[in-house]
This record gives C-alpha cells, structure tokens and sequence, in this order.
C-alpha cells in the first residue's frame, strides 16, 4: 500500500469513528405512561390530614428504640378504617415492634407490593437546631422534626396511599402491604432481618418494593431541573480491619520498614482500588436521562458516557464530584489510623487502622476482600474482615420501576426519573438478596439544603411536598394494578 493509500485509509478510519461518535448513543429507561383511570381525590384535602398525623408522630420520640409507640399511633389510624393490623415484636423487647397491614389481592400468589418504612430514628445534635426536634412544630406549610423525611414523613405517604385503595375500593390484582419496621437506623437486627429470618411466611405472593434510597431533587443536578432518582441498586460493603507490627526505635535513626510507615505505604496501594470508573448499563442509562435536560455540549456527553473518545471528558466530570464517583466506582475509604504514639522520637512497634470499603453491584466482596488481604502481605499488614456484605440490585425494565418512572413525570410535568444506585444501604439490600424487586423513592422535590437535614439539622417537610408524595405513589399503586389487569388478559 503506498503511503498516500494509508493516509486515505486513516482518514476514513477517523471518519467512521466520528460517525460512530455522533450516531450511536447510549439508551434511556422506558417509563410506562399512566393510562388508568386518574381517580377524583381531594389531594389538599388529604395532605393537610398528613401533615396534622406528622405532627404527631414526630412527637413520639424513636430515637432507636421506642418503635412500640409509634407503632401504636400508625395501628390507631388503620384500625379507625377498619383495616386489621399485626404488631410483631422481637422476642424479649417489647419496646422493639414492627407493624403489618395488609389488602389482599385477587392472585395472591405473585405480584403483591410492599410500602416499607421505619420507626426509628436517629438522634439529634440539639446545639444544631433552630426548632425543637420532638414538638412537630408547624411554621407556615413546613413541618419539622426529626424523622419528618427520614422516614416518618414517607410513612405517612405510604400510608395515606394505602388508604386511598381501600377507601375507593380500587380493585387489587395483587397484596398490598404497609409494613413498618424497627431497627433500620442501627442495620435492622430487630426490624427487617428478623422478620425475614423468623416471620418469612408474612411474604409470601410479594415481589416488590417500594421503600426509601432515592429522593427527587430540583435544581441539584442541572440547573431548573427536577429528577427523581429511583434507587433500584445498593453497594456492598467491605469493612477491614488493619494490624501490622515492627521493631520500635529512635525517632532520630529511622529504619526502612516500621510499622507506621509500612500501614501508609499500604494505605496508599489500596487507594488506587478506587481509581477505576466502570460505567454499567444502568449508570449509562442515568447519564443518558441527565442528558435529556443538559444544555450542549453536556447534553452530547452524557448521552455518550461510554464512548473511549469523550470518556476523558466524562471522567473529568466524574472526578469533580462525589457522589458521581460513588455511582461508577469501588469507593476506599480510610476511617481510622492509630500507631499508638507514645513521644515524638519514638518510633511504636504497632500500628492499626479500619478501612470501609464500597463495591459496586457486580464486583464481588469477597474477591475484593481477597485482594486486599494479599496487598497486605506484600506490606506485612494483617487484613481480617468485620463485615463483608454484596451489593445488590433490581431490574429498571420491570413493571414496578417503569411505572413509578412514568407516574413521577405525569404527576410533575418537566420531571425526569433515573435510575439511581446508591453507595449507602437501605433495608432493601436484605429484601433484594432474597430476590424482592426493591425501589426507592422519597417521591417529593427536595432542594439541596432539604436533603441536608436528613440525618443533619431542621428536618422539615412541607404539606405540598406530602401532598405530592400522596398523589404518586398512589398513582403507582393504581397503574400497577391497571397494568397487571391489562397483562393478564
Ligand atoms: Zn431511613
């Protein structure tokens, strides 16, 4: 081939490859529109209704613990509309309940949904409060308290939602569920991983979910934007702790390997664990959808995200924040380091440290676990695990998820759904590893500064965010069923 042959086959290499780049992008998720009838209910009516419950159910202090009493009041308000109620508690602590309600369906084999939520809650830091955390106050349309989003607000949602199909007495093809828990806040020994472990029989015809993991924001992302991301993938978790010794010495002598410094040496290789992006269907599909709402040249970008050719500028994007480097990468973390110092001239003979490790959905723990256990021999460093959990995730193809995704943006016009993977965990990773279809979605727009208050300071929801909420996931409720009538037929 002469050399002006290859120039022209190089170009026209480089031309199908920009041809390719233009052309060929990534996929959204395909959201079901709502095509049920949109049933006549008094939204304003009922949030106002919500908001007074909140007020009162804040007021009932479960900071981890206590869930009996705000068992008591959710079992007051089924019971008033003559809906029967199971309160289960964990054997030997009467203050530790989790509380059952239950719409049978007309198959009550398959298909049944749960509305999940917790009881508990966390504490508060007082100092950092500008309103009491216990008292349910009201200010204008903003309620306050600890648990008013996390998770009693959506409760109370679930509830409401729960109620209306009964109320209008709208034809269930499946169970429907309203289950709070206890224990979520302290990783669910006496709410959900008892009830699994002990009370499975509870669940049996259910397949799906829907709980707390995401929450709708606005203006967060994009600017003007409103995105609801529905958690439907958690990351697992390896938890590591670190040990390795040397001869002690003088500060002013230093030889090559001491304990202090072979841990850092260490840390420092095991970081580089946490350097590679990987971008899986579902992370493609959830830049893809931020696409849809971004300006070009972002819009070109994201809808790209696995192209090699803007991966570089990608990345970039992805290094710049957190919480995207979360969502497409095993995360490290270095959460205590400790050499025992005894003065500044002496050199200890220990030095110890924990490490919290994240792993996506598909990598495996204990493989991760295994990697890291052999980097430390290379540094004399002791690896033995606290706890290894995997990550775990749901179809965004299913019903369920293509419904809520649908319902958001007819409830919100403007809006947009995501399928969103959280680094935290939620009582569905316990649900998920059994094979429940789990997603969730605090369905309200929340700003950044709201998002905040979530385990933060001035938890507040306001009625139309309750009023919002209702309207969704009740609208969900209605088209799942709808949808499942029309599947059956
Ligand atoms: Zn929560």
């Amino acid at each position: 081939m002469s050399l002006k042959n290859l120039g022209y086959t190089l170009l026209a290499l480089v031309l199908l490859f920009l041809l390719y780049t233009i052309v060929f992008t990534e996929s959204g998720i395909d959201p079901i529109r709502p095509s049920a009838e949109n049933y006549s209910v008094d939204y304003n009516k009922l949030s106002e209704q919500a908001a007074s419950d909140l007020q009162k159910y804040l007021r009932i202090k479960t900071v981890r613990g206590n869930e009996i009493q705000g068992a008591l009041f959710l079992k007051s308000i089924l019971e008033k509309r003559a809906v029967p109620v199971k309160i289960i508690e964990y054997p030997g602590m009467r203050d530790r309940v989790s509380l059952v309600a239950e719409l049978k369906g007309k198959d009550q084999t398959k298909g049944g949904v749960i509305l999940t939520n917790h009881i508990d809650v966390v504490e508060v830091d007082l100092s950092e409060w500008s309103v009491p955390p216990f008292e349910g106050l009201r200010k204008g349309d903003r309620i306050y308290g600890r648990g008013a989003i996390d998770m009693k607000g959506l409760g109370l949602m679930q509830l409401y939602a729960f109620l209306l199909m009964k109320d209008l007495k709208i034809p269930l093809e499946h169970n429907l569920m309203f289950l709070s828990v206890a224990d979520e806040e302290s990783r669910s020994r006496f709410g959900t991983r008892f009830l699994l472990q002990d009370h499975r029989d509870l669940f049996k015809g259910y397949e799906f979910l829907l709980n707390e993991g995401g929450a709708g924001s606005k203006d967060i992302a994009i600017k003007g934007s409103k995105v609801f991301n529905i958690q439907h993938a958690e990351k697992g978790a390896v938890w590591l702790d670190l040990k390795v010794k040397g001869d002690s010495g003088h500060g002013s002598t230093p030889p090559v390997k001491y304990a202090a410094k072979s841990m850092i040496d260490f840390l420092e290789e095991v970081q580089k664990l946490g350097t590679t992006t990987v971008i899986h269907d579902e992370a493609a599909a959830f830049f893809y959808e931020l696409g849809a709402i971004s300006g070009f040249p972002n819009s070109f970008v994201l809808r790209r995200s696995r192209n090699p050719l803007l991966k570089l500028i990608l990345n970039g994007v992805i290094d710049s924040s957190r919480h995207l480097r979360a969502m497409t990468r095993n995360t490290v973390s270095i959460t205590g380091v400790d050499s025992h110092p005894s003065g500044i001239n002496v050199i200890t003979s220990e030095t110890t440290g924990t490490i919290d490790v994240r792993v996506l959905p598909g990598s495996s723990e204990k493989e991760m676990f295994e990697k890291i256990k052999s980097l430390g021999e290379k540094y004399g460093v002791e690896v033995s695990a606290r706890h290894l959990e995997p990550g775990t995730s749901s179809p965004v193809d299913g019903s369920l998820f293509r419904i809520l995704a649908g319902v958001v943006s007819a409830v919100e016009p403007g809006a947009i759904a995501t399928p969103f993977l959280s680094p935290g965990t939620t009582d569905s990773s316990y649900f998920r590893a059994l094979g429940f279809k789990c997603y969730g979605l605090i369905p309200v727009l929340f700003t950044s500064e709201e998002i905040d208050g979530i385990h933060g300071k001035d938890e507040s929801m306001t009625v139309p965010q309750l009023k919002m909420g209702i309207e969704i996931l009740f609208r969900t409720l209605v088209e799942y069923n709808h949808f499942s009538k029309q599947s059956s037929k």
